[in-house]
């Protein structure tokens, strides 16, 4: 929808959008309160009976939105931007001066979608509307800016609003981060991890010492799951440690502290004050160096259950990481329990996916990639011999996007003698790699197929983040 003259106009009305009846004053609807340190944001929120229901409040949204637009209302239009992005579940809202006008897209289940289109002219107010809610400096043009805002929905929900702000040659880029600080936090089968990578996991949380890492790209759900493992660990009888960059959730009964790079306050030095803090288990945000890895490998040996990221593409490679960071086999092998390697991928709308034809290549890539699976009990057989997969439509349900909701597909490498050994014998990745799925590891590749066959998830999502095994 294209409103780009409309406010000049005033004629355009979208198609099958009902014309806006009686919308309520922006300042009646939404309270901008002020607070000490950051701003406070009331919006409203709605929380949808049916599913008719949620349909008729997105078209009211958008209605609102188109409205504020017509009347170069700025404080309406910014509000109900955020509104709107929350009742579309979306992560990221980006505002992008382009060349004759300016786009609203939407980040939903990690991927943009477009909103709405409004004039050039509006951009400044907006922008400088924004700025002056997250803090930021409104005369400052030329340089990018961050920032952040508490918003609070009408249902209580707490939100943690980023703000970002990037000089493009059009004007002023915004992007609004929305996260829910509210939010419970799934218990690991809900995140999509089963079969041995659950029960692998299981195990490893029940270790008194040793040290579990989650690899993966940035926006994989590495947080999500390491506050699950946490809490699941979150005893009355431990005294668990957090340093992280920055803490995204709130979890009663841990201490989180955040690092503050400016003042030397980061992972290394956390990790060291933190081993003076009486600790039984610790969670770094992420071994970036030696010093961290150190660090780390000291508290495990010392009698510390450690949780942490490394940025590696798979569960094997993060040893290669570590291993290249000048961390001795014999260290690693004697520290190192668990990696976790994950991905997300889209959901399948249960309403409109349907059977896919799936082309003789991907096929084989496919049937390859399954007889290396040596797991035993994790699909049933006849799903693997069917070969049936499925693919998204669209409907009215899922916004005619296909895809509703995420689940992570999870590579879970579990230490033992035979890795050692080979970690000895300064093995290759790929021998590594070998051994561990003669062990029963099951590959991001496999884990994908396996949601793909249970129609989850579509083979391109599959194939979209993890990799064909060569
Ligand atoms: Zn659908």
């Amino acid at each position: 929808m294209d409103l780009n003259n409309s406010a000049q106009s005033g004629a355009t009305q979208p198609q099958g959008q009902p014309q806006a009846q009686a919308l309520p004053q922006a300042d009646q609807t939404i309270s901008v309160t002020q607070t000490v340190p950051v701003q406070n944001v009331v919006v409203p929120a709605q929380q949808p009976t049916s599913q008719t229901q949620a349909n008729a409040d997105k078209s009211e949204y958008l209605t609102q939105l188109h409205d504020s637009i017509l009347s170069a209302n700025i404080p309406q239009l910014v509000m109900v931007s955020i509104s709107y992005a929350l009742v579309m579940r979306s992560s990221d809202i980006h505002i992008e001066p382009l060349e004759n006008h300016v786009r609203i897209r939407y980040r939903v289940d990690g991927v943009l979608m477009p909103i709405v289109e409004y004039p050039t002219n509006l951009h400044p107010a907006v922008v400088s509307r924004i700025k002056i809610m997250s803090n930021l400096k409104i005369d400052e043009q030329r340089i990018p800016q961050d920032g952040r805002a508490d918003v609070t929905t009408k249902d209580g929900r707490e939100m943690d609003l980023r703000v970002s702000t990037l000089p493009t040659v059009n004007g002023e880029k915004v992007v609004m981060r929305l996260q829910d600080k509210s939010r419970k936090i799934p218990d690991l089968p809900e995140l999509g991890i089963s079969g041995i990578s659950l029960r692998h996991m299981e195990d490893a949380l029940k270790l008194p010492n040793g040290i579990i890492i989650n690899t993966g790209p940035t926006g994989s759900g590495k947080t999500t799951t390491l506050y699950s493992c946490l809490q699941r660990v979150n005893k009355i009888d431990v005294n668990i440690l957090t340093i992280e960059d920055p803490v995204e959730i709130q979890i009663d009964g841990l201490n989180q502290s955040q690092v503050h790079h400016d003042i030397d306050y980061n992972f290394a030095t956390g990790m060291r004050a933190a081993l003076r803090q009486d600790p039984d288990i610790m969670m770094v945000g992420e071994i970036r160096d030696r010093e961290t890895a150190d660090t780390a490998i000291e508290a495990s040996l010392t009698g510390h259950l450690v949780f942490s990221t490394l940025h590696t593409n798979s569960a094997v490679e993060s040893l290669t990481r570590l291993t290249n960071m000048g961390i001795p086999p014999y260290l690693l092998s004697s520290s190192l329990e668990l990696i976790i390697a994950q991905r997300l991928v889209r959901k399948l709308c249960d309403h409109c996916k349907k059977p896919a034809a799936t082309n003789p290549e991907l096929l084989e890539v496919v049937k390859k990639a399954m007889e290396k699976l040596h797991a035993e009990g994790e699909i049933d057989p006849k799903l693997v011999e069917g070969m049936q997969f499925y693919e998204a439509t669209g409907c009215q349900k899922c916004n005619n996007i296909g895809y509703f909701g995420r689940i992570g597909l999870y590579e879970v490498f579990r230490m033992n003698n035979s890795i050692r050994k080979l970690l000895y014998d300064n093995a290759s990745t790929l021998d590594i790699l070998d051994q561990s799925q003669k062990d029963g590891m099951v590959t991001l590749e496999q884990a994908g197929i396996i949601k793909a066959l249970q129609g989850i998830t579509s083979l391109d999502e599959v194939y979209r983040v993890a990799r064909k095994e060569e």
